[in-house]
């Protein structure tokens, strides 16, 4: 049946932007595995208080309140993080905004999940994931505006690895450079582009991207954890006659894992590797960061593809959702609470320096603002 209307807590403006850019931030705890309560027992990492907040340990063992937009717990639905971070975002693109929704976190957090469901392939409605979600979304809403005979949806997907992005829709176009052009923002060069007309045209070319993906790690021995997937639709309308073109995007990113590279012991290329996948996060961050303290600070796009690639996702005219996934386990507690922080850092809103000279990394310029709109919290209880 018709899934009902969801009630939407609109992300806020940030302030002390004089464009709009908007970034939802939310964490998902998955359930405990089958490994972690057979090797760690209950052991939970945090203490649940509502739909956005929690209790958990910071690095000196104390227990900190932590805030999102939406905390989704164990028994989070597929549907409900569908609706609050992506159905916005879906809205917008056909109105012309460019939109990105990324997951955050170590290897096994979720973020596939979150992305594909157990899988693109065999999912049932239950368990769809965002992707898949998207597409559906996409298509309903299109369809329903009178004008879908002059809509054009295509799809790419693109994984990066060691800051070469590949082709997941065609494995011999191996190192697609990243451009820019008046009439398409940014775009990926050469990057194979598949006209869809319908859910099931989406869900086939998304199904060979998937199995590409899963082909290239094996002639390349690396595993999906290390490198980002890109799953990315345009939306164009009026592409027949002389009228303007209008059209969004929505780019869905599952990123590398998180993790730290001193927990493997890694050497060699595994470390060449690690090394190159914190450094595009790390730019992320700085990114967001930037992005966020508003429009004179230098944004450091170009400093790595990814986030090249999602320059014009995320700023400018769009609207941004990150889904931090976390482990419940106590015994990934290290890694979790540093996905959090991420979280917190990416919400984190910053006064423009314009009406405060307060211009830090920590979470003090949260503390000194007075606007009702900085909702990342942080107190001992
Ligand atoms: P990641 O992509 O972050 O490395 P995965 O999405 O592959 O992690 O998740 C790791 C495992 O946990 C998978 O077996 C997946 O099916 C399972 N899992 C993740 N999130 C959930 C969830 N919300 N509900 C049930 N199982 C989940
Ligand atoms: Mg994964």
């Amino acid at each position: 049946g018709p899934q009902p209307v969801p009630t939407v807590k609109s992300p806020s403006t940030l302030v002390g932007s004089t464009q709009m850019s908007n970034v939802t931030v939310c964490v998902r705890f998955r359930p405990l595995s089958h490994k972690e309560r057979k090797t760690n027992g209950d052991k939970i990492c945090f203490k649940r208080l509502d739909s956005e907040s929690f209790v958990f340990k910071d690095e000196r063992e104390e227990d900190v309140i932590f805030s999102f937009d939406r905390v989704f717990y164990e028994d989070a639905e597929q549907s409900d993080v569908y609706n609050f971070l992506a159905v916005p975002i879906v809205a917008d693109a056909i109105s012309g905004i460019n939109g990105t929704i990324i997951t955050y976190g170590q290897t096994g957090a979720g973020k596939t999940y979150s992305m594909e469901g157990p899988s693109i392939l065999h999912c049932n409605n239950q368990k769809t994931g965002l992707v898949q979600r998207v597409v559906d979304e996409l298509f309903q809403s299109l369809q329903s505006s009178e004008s879908m005979a002059t809509w054009n949806v295509k799809l790419s997907m693109v994984e990066i690895y060691l800051e070469k992005v590949r082709d997941l829709l065609d494995l011999s176009k191996d190192n697609l450079q990243i451009k820019e052009s008046k009439t398409q923002g940014i775009y990926i060069s050469g990057a194979t582009e598949v006209s869809i007309m319908n859910s099931s045209d989406a869900l086939e070319c998304l199904s060979e991207g998937i199995a590409n993906r899963a082909v290239g790690e094996t002639q390349m021995n690396l595993a999906s954890s290390r490198s980002h997937c890109l799953y990315i639709f345009s939306v164009q309308q009026g592409s027949t006659s002389d009228e303007r073109v209008r059209g969004g995007k929505i780019i869905l990113v599952d990123l590398a894992g998180s993790e730290k590279v001193e927990k493997t012991g890694a050497e060699g290329r595994v470390l060449d590797e690690a090394k190159t996948i914190n450094k595009s996060l790390s730019v992320l961050g700085n990114v967001i960061n930037a992005l966020t303290a508003g429009k004179q600070n230098h944004v450091p796009y170009r400093d790595s593809k990814l986030t090249r690639i999602l320059q014009d996702a995320l700023g400018g005219n769009s609207r941004a959702a990150l889904l931090c996934c976390c482990s419940p386990s106590a015994s990934n507690a290290p890694e979790s609470l540093s996905t959090i922080r991420f979280g917190t850092r990416t919400k984190l809103i910053k006064i423009s320096p314009k009406s405060s000279p307060v211009e830090t990394d920590s979470g003090k310029a949260a503390s000194k603002s007075t606007s009702p709109e900085v909702d990342s919290v942080k107190k001992h209880i």
